[in-house]
């Protein structure tokens, strides 16, 4: 390893990874979190408190992963903290119908309006297999279309030139998934409507469904260019699939309604998860009464889960959203704005050729010197840049995802001290990408 260097020691950290690593494949239990793209070792976190999370060697860090979306409060939120202490003197899992589910529900159904029913699942994974699962039932079709870049989960289906882990490990495709569960997968590039209306006209009465991310932010963010979901929706209904809009990163922490808020376009099916489960496992899908109605026990296609629906996840996510008004959400795209501009800035004071890419309050920076509009664009990025500009800033306090192909989460406790010592950070770290070289992290 040359190149990056790493600026100091974690040996509480190194002393667990290397125990890990002798129990659990890479050390992780899921593979963004280990630091293969940047090098070094994953740091272990014992405590988070707002906008700060502590690693096993006592450091502090300011944290712009927040458990990958779902803190949006930041960490340790009194009003969470009580509820769930609450909930524990009581019981957590029934298996029984139990009231937070219905609360929650009511809640998602009142903020995003073309969605009538919701059912609860575990994983954002579960959440887009579930959907298109239904969308397949009520249509009689097989064939799902998704976009190159764009990440549902690690559902077979939908595996295929996926973003996320598969985009930071630079793999194409994975073992494991059978020709015959990827045959009837469609994979077409982001933000390019013609192809999608190609298909269309060649295999339309065959689609079962379209499946995007609301705004792609598994490929680094991504938006969707004016009037790419509007297009998307109307091929949809036109030729009788249904639109499925993935808003599992992006549901509720963009807007009160998440992406919807923002474009208002609308689909038959959405995906959510992170946000709705406050930091404990819930996700959900909904939509149409009409399609969802297909869904057993009122309808033929099957669905279920042991823990779907958990008390102790849904009143998790239910206190969560009840907390995130206009007010909210306003700070929080204020909040990512400097934290983006700030980030930015540093890298246009030291030379380095970039794009600060934006959808709402999700950004991230590509190292590219050209504007990004799909998985092609985003994959020209010097990823070496980020690696130590990633270690740089974990050195001084600054705990950004460990790939350049991840977006970045601001909370509703990056409160100005925050903020301070971001900025603080990061003309080192610019400097230090600046002066990256290429095969610097192996
Ligand atoms: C995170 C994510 C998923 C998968 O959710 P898990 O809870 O990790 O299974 C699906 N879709 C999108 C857009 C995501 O960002």
């Amino acid at each position: 390893m040359t190149g990056v260097t790493f600026p100091y020691d974690a040996p509480a950290s190194e002393s667990l990874f290397r125990r890990a690593l002798e129990v659990t494949p890479g050390g992780v239990n899921s593979p963004v979190r280990a630091f293969r793209a940047v090098g070094g070792t994953p740091r272990f976190m014992v405590s988070g408190h707002g906008a700060y999370l502590v690693d096993a060697d006592g450091r502090e860090y300011v944290d712009l992963v927040g458990s990958w979306g779902p803190m949006i409060l930041g960490h340790a939120h009194p009003a969470v903290v009580e509820a769930l202490h609450g909930r524990v003197d009581s019981g957590w899992s029934f298996g029984t119908p139990a009231p937070t589910e219905v609360e929650l529900a009511e809640e998602i159904v009142a903020r995003v309006a073309p969605v009538e029913q919701v059912r609860f699942v575990s994983s954002g994974t579960e959440a887009t297999m579930s959907a298109v699962r239904l969308a397949r039932g009520y249509t009689g079709r097989s064939k799902v279309v998704k976009f190159a870049g764009c990440y549902h989960g690690h559902v077979d289906a939908l595996l295929a030139s996926a973003g996320s882990g598969l985009a930071t490990f630079g793999l194409p495709d994975t073992p494991g998934v059978t020709g015959a569960s990827a045959a009837d997968t469609i994979v077409l590039p982001y933000n390019e409507l013609t192809a999608v209306r190609r298909v269309f006209e060649a295999v339309g009465d065959q689609i079962a469904c379209v499946v995007t991310e609301a705004a792609a932010a598994n490929m680094g963010v991504v938006p969707p260019d004016p009037g790419f979901n509007a297009g998307l929706f109307e091929l949809c209904r036109r030729n009788g699939a249904l639109f499925i809009s993935d808003e599992v990163m992006t549901g509720f922490r963009v807007g009160p309604a998440g992406w919807y808020s923002l474009d208002g376009v609308g689909a038959d099916l959405f995906t959510f998860g992170k946000v709705i489960g406050g930091g404990l496992p819930a996700a959900a899908f909904g939509g149409r009464a009409d399609v969802m109605a297909m869904l057993a026990p009122a309808g033929p296609v099957y669905q279920a889960g042991t823990l779907s629906g958990n008390p102790m996840a849904t009143l998790a996510g239910l206190t969560t959203l009840r907390l995130l008004d206009d007010a909210v959400y306003a700070q929080l795209d204020a909040t990512a704005a400097t934290v983006g501009q700030l980030a930015s800035d540093a890298l246009a004071k030291a030379g380095v050729a970039h794009r600060l890419a934006v959808a709402g309050n999700l950004f991230s920076l590509f190292f590219v010197d050209a504007d990004v509009r799909d998985y092609d664009d985003a994959r020209r990025q010097e990823t070496f840049r980020y690696a130590a500009f990633f270690h740089a800033l974990l050195a001084r306090g600054v705990y950004l995802p460990p790939s350049a192909y991840e977006a970045w989460f601001v909370s509703a406790a990056h409160d100005d001290a925050a903020i301070d010592r971001i900025a603080e950070a990061l003309p080192d770290a610019a400097h230090a990408a600046a002066a990256a070289t290429p095969g610097s992290v192996s």
